[in-house]
């Protein structure tokens, strides 16, 4: 098509977006794609990688403590803040080179732009007023952080973006949320020395995980020292000489010196042009696409985030390449999102995969439980007082695991296996017949013999 400046245009240089702009290039496309902030997406810029780095190094606290136990005399410890955040900088910066000189290699044309759509073949380039037209377009922007506009001195709490960049380190912390990525940074605000709560409206922190989990993840950032707070939230927060007051609905007053808020994120669609092109969208603005990923409009496709799927950087990477394997490759597949493995990485680590015990008994009614709770052997000589959990589900008719759930150190390596297994439709007899790996803490979950609990509801 001569007409068409590209065969695609990109909109948005994250995960899901850069593998689609590769994967077709590499099938000839001529690919164009434009990212406003940094190439590698929320992932790498300001997600998964720095969370992951940051989760390192609010480890240690416990780990020279844990060290005493093993005869290691550990000398004064002292944390730099400045030098963490350098390091950590560097090495995204190191990541972003890599995907940028990726896609060129790859033969894509690159725009450090703004992109917003002006119909369902045009795309307007922001920094340089320009208008290209492209056969197709793949929006993959991604989400953004939901903020409380309504809330009295909501203009002093900052989000994940800010916290990765604070000037100091805050001596106090309150993080609003109970998801996964507000137990991640209570973890890592409460490792790396600061005096941290979690506040949570809800009943029990990360809602739509199985029971057992949350209620244990608890009660060990607890013994953690973190002070978490189930069913309330902020009222109003201030500013004040010694920092931030907030007042809670319950009329708690938490002082901080940052309050982050982790209430949950929105799909970025916001002055995209969706309504110029006639791109559907959900009511919580999610773009609506059908298992290929196409919008309604037939030229435009959305993967990631916007569509409010899954949102995890595994599953926008495969629904971008299966986009651009279907569309440009004469290979046509469409991302499963059933059975996915997920790790949180919270202080313990959860790795979890198929569904919860709640789930369980509503969709099959009769379930066995396998549960052991135990404290880690490491901990023996360490002294520390932190148990682990394992957890295993059961169809008793058929044998076959419905989920799996791990709380403890390594949890996230584990559920990427166990995911394998499930994913396989492996059974308990399966597991039973696996020799165990000794001495590990997974072994546990080839050696529970009976239920601790038979459902039958
Ligand atoms: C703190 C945090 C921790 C996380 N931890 C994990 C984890 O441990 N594991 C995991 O799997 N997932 C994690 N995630 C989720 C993961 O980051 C996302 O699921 C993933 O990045 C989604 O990829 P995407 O391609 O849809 O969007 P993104 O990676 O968000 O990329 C979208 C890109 O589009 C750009 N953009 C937006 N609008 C425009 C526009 N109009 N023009 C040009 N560019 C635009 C943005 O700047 C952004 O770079 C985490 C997220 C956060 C916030």
């Amino acid at each position: 098509m001569t007409d068409f400046d590209y065969d695609l245009f990109v909109i948005g240089g994250g995960s899901g977006g850069v593998r689609a702009a590769r994967i077709a290039a590499g099938y000839g496309a001529r690919v164009g794609i434009a990212e406003e902030y940094r190439y590698g997406g929320t992932c790498v810029i300001r997600g998964c990688v720095p969370k992951k780095l940051f989760v390192y190094a609010s480890k240690f606290s416990e780990e020279f403590e844990d060290a005493a136990g093993f005869g290691w005399q550990v000398g004064e410890r002292q944390f730099d803040w400045e030098k963490l955040i350098d390091a950590k900088d560097r090495e995204i910066a190191r990541l972003e080179g890599v995907y940028r000189r990726n896609l060129e290699r790859a033969g894509v044309e690159l725009f450090d732009s703004r992109a917003v759509l002006e119909d369902e073949h045009t795309v307007h380039i922001l920094s340089d007023d320009r208008r290209v037209r492209a056969k197709t377009i793949l929006i993959a922007v991604g989400a953004t952080p939901n903020v409380d506009a309504g809330l009295p001195g909501g203009e002093h709490v900052i989000t994940s973006n800010e916290a990765f960049h604070l000037a100091d380190f805050p001596k106090r912390v309150v993080v609003a949320g109970g998801g996964y990525i507000a137990v991640e940074f209570a973890g890592i605000f409460n490792g790396l020395g600061a005096e941290t709560t979690l506040l949570y409206r809800g009943e029990e922190i990360l809602r739509g995980f199985d029971g057992d989990l949350r209620k244990m993840l608890h009660e060990e950032m607890e013994r953690k020292g973190i002070r978490v707070i189930c069913g309330d939230t902020f009222a109003s927060i201030e500013k004040g000489p010694d920092g931030l007051i907030g007042q809670t609905q319950a009329g708690e007053t938490l002082a901080a010196d940052r309050i982050m808020f982790a209430i949950g994120r929105r799909p970025n669609t916001s002055g995209l042009g969706l309504e110029a092109a006639g791109v559907a969208v959900s009511a919580s603005g999610a773009i609506e696409v059908d298992e290929t990923s196409r919008t309604n409009v037939p030229s435009i496709y959305a993967v990631g985030d916007v569509t409010d799927r899954v949102n995890l950087t595994p599953v926008a990477i495969r629904e971008g390449h299966a986009f651009a394997d279907t569309v440009f490759g004469g290979k046509p597949w469409s991302t499963d999102h059933d059975m996915i493995p997920t790790a949180v990485f919270s202080q313990p680590e959860i790795g979890t995969v198929g569904l919860t015990q709640e789930e369980a008994v509503a969709c099959y009614g009769a379930v066995d439980v396998y549960r052991a709770a135990f404290r880690p052997m490491k901990h023996t000589l360490s002294g520390r007082e932190e148990k682990m959990l394992m957890k295993m589900l059961v169809e008793p008719d058929s044998d076959r695991v419905l989920g799996v759930h791990v709380l403890g150190a390594d949890a996230g390596e584990l559920s990427q296996v166990l995911g394998v297994a499930l994913r396989m439709g492996a059974t308990k007899a399966d597991f039973d017949s696996t020799m165990a790996v000794h001495p590990t803490a997974a072994e546990e979950l080839v050696t529970m013999r009976e239920p601790s609990e038979r459902i039958r509801a």
